[in-house]
């Protein structure tokens, strides 16, 4: 999910759990995670009988095997915000800004690239359909 809506759901769990985790833990468990099935946990949680706050744990549990990535979380960027994203902003014709956007270069970032991999690919494709015997300009994107 992206950062606005870990921080969202966080904030949604902590208002429901005065006495459970910081909004600030729940945060960084919910952001490598998938928002409509954290969401969806939430309410199951939330709907379940409960003698004390919710805990991560509970939190993991309910959530399922996926709760938990399979890799460990990467540092934080603060170029990015951890969404591996990055959006360029390139002079285009006529003095109109174009926005592009392009995988960050750090851990969130590599995580994202096969996504821009395949789209570039699926593009070199097009353009080769399209205009056979083309010559391919060098990229001008910052890697
Ligand atoms: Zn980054």
């Amino acid at each position: 999910m992206t950062p606005r809506e870990a921080e969202d759901l966080a904030t949604l769990f902590k208002q429901t759990w005065p006495r459970g985790p910081e909004t600030a833990e729940w945060e960084s468990a919910l952001l490598p995670l998938d928002h409509g099935r954290a969401g969806t946990a939430y309410a199951r949680m939330k709907a379940s009988p409960r003698s004390g706050p919710a805990t991560l744990d509970q939190f993991h549990a309910t959530y399922g095997p996926a709760a938990r990535p399979a890799t460990p979380n990467h540092a934080p960027c603060k170029e990015c915000e951890n969404t591996g994203w990055l959006y360029i902003e390139e002079p285009g014709p006529n003095d109109r800004v174009t926005t592009a956007v392009t995988a960050c270069h750090c851990g969130w970032g590599d995580d994202r690239r096969h996504i821009t991999d395949q789209i570039n690919a699926h593009n070199t494709r097009e353009l080769d359909h399209l205009f056979p015997g083309r010559h391919t300009p060098p990229s001008r994107r910052p890697q």
